[in-house]
């Protein structure tokens, strides 16, 4: 689907911000480059949909080289969600999301379902949101617009850079979790740049790692723990492997108590640990939804009981 070959960019003829880099991302692919900052990661990426010209190689998409596409049909045919997403300030969210749509010329009614559809699909009412502007919305609120607006004209890829790291943590969560249901139910293309070892553990079908422009490992998540190709690899993966990678909230939870007062405050079954232990201590118990249905409850102790089972008596874990 896309291919690097020998992939080569070097700027102002010093740094070589990528370098040989070779890989192929398959069709419906949860593809994740990751590495420290200034890896490498960006130019990749930016790379694709030829916002940076390459220095040497070949970048194919669908066996044809990237080169070779018009610079429109290319860049329509690949939605681009960034950091910090730029929603148009004088445009309705309708608006926003319909710009791709609108240059390729649907009819209105096809726009107008399209944006019912997305605002759905990421939890935002369509009533509501479609003729609201953007600071009348959230950030974690406008990220969402922002995702489902480089899904608008139904692109084969989406090059994602980093798009949640500027978000709180239950925002993030909920995107998180909004972007893996929407790979699983579009089967899109996704490449997804982030420095977040935990973020891309839980989002990738495969992880690229990257290092000082040369890619260092590709493989599973699995692989990345199991097999690390050498130290670097181990320490980068290391922190996160240390404890919790495998963690499966839904094996903790205990049945839902027949409750009085308040609702508890909810997380998702797939939270990562630190997620989990994040919100834990703010709340004493957690409502788990999957689907947004309760599936059970979690608790400090039962945490605790999760952290005496794993860590060994010096400390170490035992994973
Ligand atoms: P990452 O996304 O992993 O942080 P980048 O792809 O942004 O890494 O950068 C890789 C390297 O290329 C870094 O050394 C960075 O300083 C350099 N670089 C990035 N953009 C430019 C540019 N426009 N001009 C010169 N050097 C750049």
């Amino acid at each position: 689907m896309i291919s690097f070959e020998n992939v080569t960019k070097q700027y102002n003829g010093d740094t070589l911000a990528a370098d040989a880099i070779n890989f192929t991302v398959n069709k419906g692919e949860f593809f994740v480059l990751i590495g420290p900052s200034g890896s490498g990661k960006t130019t990749t990426l930016k790379m694709i949909n030829r916002l940076i010209p390459l220095t040497t190689g070949t970048i194919y998409m669908d066996g044809k080289r990237i080169s070779d596409y018009k610079i429109d049909e290319l860049r329509w045919n690949i939605g681009y969600v960034l950091q910090q997403i730029a929603l148009f300030p004088h445009m309705t969210i309708e608006e926003n999301i319909a710009i791709v749509p609108e240059l390729k010329q649907w009819d209105k009614e096809k726009i107008r379902n399209r944006v019912t559809e997305l605002l759905d699909m990421v939890g935002l009412d369509p009533t509501t949101y479609r003729s609201r502007m953007p600071h009348e919305l959230s950030g974690g609120e406008q990220q969402r617009v922002g995702v489902v607006r480089a899904l608008a004209a139904d692109p084969e890829i989406i090059l994602m850079d980093e798009p949640f790291s500027a978000l709180d943590p239950i925002s993030r969560e909920k995107l998180q979790e909004d972007i893996i249901h929407l790979q699983r139910t579009i089967k899109k293309t996704i490449v997804f740049v982030t420095h977040d070892i935990q973020e891309a553990l839980k989002l990738a079908d495969r992880i690229c790692l990257m290092k000082e422009g040369k890619l260092i490992q590709l493989g599973t998540p699995d692989e990345l723990i199991n097999e690390p190709a050498n130290d670097f690899v181990r320490d980068f993966v290391g922190s996160a492997s240390h404890l919790g990678t495998d963690f499966d909230l839904e094996q903790y939870i205990h049945p839902i108590p027949n409750l009085t007062g308040q609702e508890p405050s909810a997380i998702s079954a797939s939270a990562t640990l630190a997620e989990v232990l994040d919100r834990l201590s703010e709340h004493d118990s957690l409502s788990v939804e999957k689907n947004g249905v309760p599936i059970g409850v979690v608790n400090r102790q039962i945490m605790i009981d999760y952290f005496s089972q794993h860590i060994t008596r010096g400390g170490d874990s035992d994973e």
